[in-house]
């Protein structure tokens, strides 16, 4: 027997959904193969995610997409209008979902958190845009309170701050603000990329000392899992997320 240790449980977030299913060395699936899917989150779902990551943008006529690149087949989405951009495909098929058609798939896996990314638009104005309408969403939907929003951008950070109730979780990806600096802004922490907090192992514990979480990303590897676990990281988003399950059970 293996005492249970006292320190909360590392949570699971899939990046950007579970699309690499049957893990490292699994069979891919064709049909879900694709990130940012509804079908990605499904899947993250499926095998009891804490978590499914995922990223928008607006389009130029303020709808929001489900993608991670700025373009999707060439056609960049913040400078594009709704009805080009509604019309793309993902690898696997499925059309770009709307944000809309995401967080409503949502509400079809209660036990699942959301993990939206706001993305570092060229525009301000837009970027605004798009904080205000993925907030009107998430109150259109009930998920006020199963949601985690990031993002790379201190405008959508201050942007997403004021709109939100006191107490919402905006964590701030971009690495270059110490923990201090964040639990100043109104962070609810950081969720930063594995190389920086390698570099600042010591910021795990000034995090927790100021009641900030950390989320390191994209922990793939098990051995950089099992370092963050080590360092008390409260998430661990991955793109392995049966792995690190596994890590977490033994
Ligand atoms: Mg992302």
């Amino acid at each position: 027997m293996v005492a249970v240790p006292a320190v909360a449980q590392v949570k699971v977030v899939a990046h950007r959904g579970y699309w690499k299913v049957g893990g490292a060395t699994g069979p891919r699936d064709a049909l879900v193969s694709s990130q940012n899917s509804l079908r990605s989150l499904v899947k993250a779902d499926s095998i009891h995610c804490w978590g499914s990551e995922f990223d928008v943008w607006t389009s130029a006529d303020g709808d929001v997409f489900v993608n991670h690149d700025a373009r999707i087949n060439g056609i960049e989405i913040e400078s594009s209008r709704t009805t080009l951009v509604e019309t793309q495909r993902l690898p696997n098929g499925e059309l770009i979902p709307t944000l809309d058609s995401y967080l409503r798939k949502f509400t079809k896996h209660p036990n699942l958190e959301v993990v939206l990314e706001v993305k570092e638009h060229k525009s301000m104005k837009l970027e605004d845009r798009c904080v205000t309408e993925a907030v009107r969403l998430v109150k259109k939907y009930g998920l006020e309170n199963r949601i985690t929003y990031i993002t790379f951008s201190l405008n959508a950070m201050n942007t997403l701050l004021k709109a939100l109730p006191q107490g919402s979780e905006v964590y701030y990806l971009d690495g270059e603000l110490s923990p201090a600096t964040l639990k100043r802004v109104g962070a609810a922490g950081l969720d930063y990329e594995l190389g920086v907090m390698k570099s600042h192992p010591e910021w795990f514990r000034q995090a927790h000392e100021l009641g900030l979480k950390v989320n390191v990303w994209t922990v793939n590897e098990e051995e950089d899992m099992k370092w963050c676990i080590d360092q008390g990281a409260d998430f661990i988003t991955t793109n392995e997320p049966e792995l690190l399950q596994r890590l977490i059970r033994d």
